[in-house]
């Protein structure tokens, strides 16, 4: 019995030793270097090339090393076996911090003053008075950050697949609800998953929806954004600034028009990193499930993409 570990570009001892020590006398491997391909009955992956799966003929599971599986969805030749990805609240615990840390930067008007730092100009500004903020996505990371806001005092909206309830926040779903839980609100935070129904979500008819001089925070995916349609609204104004912390193309290419943007402000994909102390847990206990025949747990719908 093997585990492999799909997670290319990065440094998995940490990982294996972990996992080594929650599932004694499991072998844990890390691809390309598999012993036993055949003895490889789960996977943990990330980013994998397309295809390489195909060599595990007797996978019984695999699991997402993050919270987001559009990565692993996107290989034309996954194997049909469940894939189940990473619910963690350490994960939602640093990506509210990472948003606590955006509202701030954007009501301080930090953006403003770092803008004017650059031309020596001393120009006194009260905060922004951001009241309404609307958050796209209201699964576990969508709806801690809209809890969370709301706590704040914000007013806020939120957008779903399926009708929501969460206290103190007003809950829309499908296409027809997107305009009402974007009507007004100053701020817009994107946690929705990538899949063929989110993809170029974030576009010109979108931002024609929103409040003039909206505030645009992208951590789900790059691939939810038209680029082209955000540098045009952010020219017209329609769009005031935007915190972007997913790219369509990661690591962002040296001549990418965002990096100098004074509008935009870039983070290298780091509102929510996956922390290996806390998965191992998750991860050891789904191959426990998969071994015994039980369901995983986080499991996704591959027919709904998330
Ligand atoms: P989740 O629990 O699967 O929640 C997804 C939410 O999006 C659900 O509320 C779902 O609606 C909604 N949704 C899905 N498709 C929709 C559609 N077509 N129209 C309207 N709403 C739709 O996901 P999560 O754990 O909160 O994570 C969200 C995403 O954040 C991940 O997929 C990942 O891409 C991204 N992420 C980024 C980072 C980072 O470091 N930047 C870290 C972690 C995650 P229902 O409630 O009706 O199902």
């Amino acid at each position: 019995m093997t585990i492999a570990l799909i997670i290319p570009d990065r440094k998995l001892d940490d990982l294996q030793q972990r996992l080594s020590a929650a599932l004694p006398g499991v072998t844990i491997e890390v691809w390309p270097e598999l012993n036993d391909p055949a003895a490889v009955t789960f996977a943990v992956v990330w980013k994998h090339p397309a295809g390489c799966l195909q060599q595990l003929p007797n996978l019984k599971a695999l699991q997402s090393y993050g919270a987001g599986v559009d990565s692993i969805l996107a290989d034309p030749e996954l194997p049909l076996v469940p894939l189940a990805r990473v619910v963690d609240p350490a994960l939602t615990e640093s990506m509210l911090r990472y948003l606590a840390g955006i509202e701030s930067y954007y009501r301080l008007r930090l953006d403003q003053f770092h803008r004017q730092q650059q031309q020596a100009q001393w120009k006194p500004k009260s905060p922004r008075q951001l009241r309404k903020l609307c958050v796209l996505g209201l699964g576990e990371l969508g709806a801690a950050a809209a809890q969370f806001f709301q706590m704040q005092g914000y007013q806020v909206t939120g957008w779903a697949r399926r009708p929501q309830q969460l206290s103190g926040v007003t809950c829309y779903a499908g296409v027809d609800g997107l305009a009402a839980a974007l009507n007004d609100a100053d701020l817009v935070i994107c946690l929705l998953p990538l899949t063929s129904a989110t993809e170029d979500l974030l576009n010109k008819q979108l931002f024609a929806l929103m409040k003039a001089g909206v505030i645009l925070v992208n951590v789900a995916r790059g691939a939810l954004l038209v680029e082209a349609d955000l540098l045009a609204a952010l020219d017209s104004g329609q769009v005031q600034a935007a915190c972007l912390d997913v790219f369509r193309q990661e690591p962002l290419a040296a001549t990418h028009p965002f990096w100098s943007h004074p509008s935009i402000l870039v983070t290298p994909h780091i509102s929510a990193v996956t922390r290996v102390d806390t998965v191992v847990a998750q991860i050891a206990e789904n191959y426990r499930r998969s071994e015994a025949g039980l369901a995983l747990l986080n499991q996704i719908d591959r027919q709904q993409g998330y």
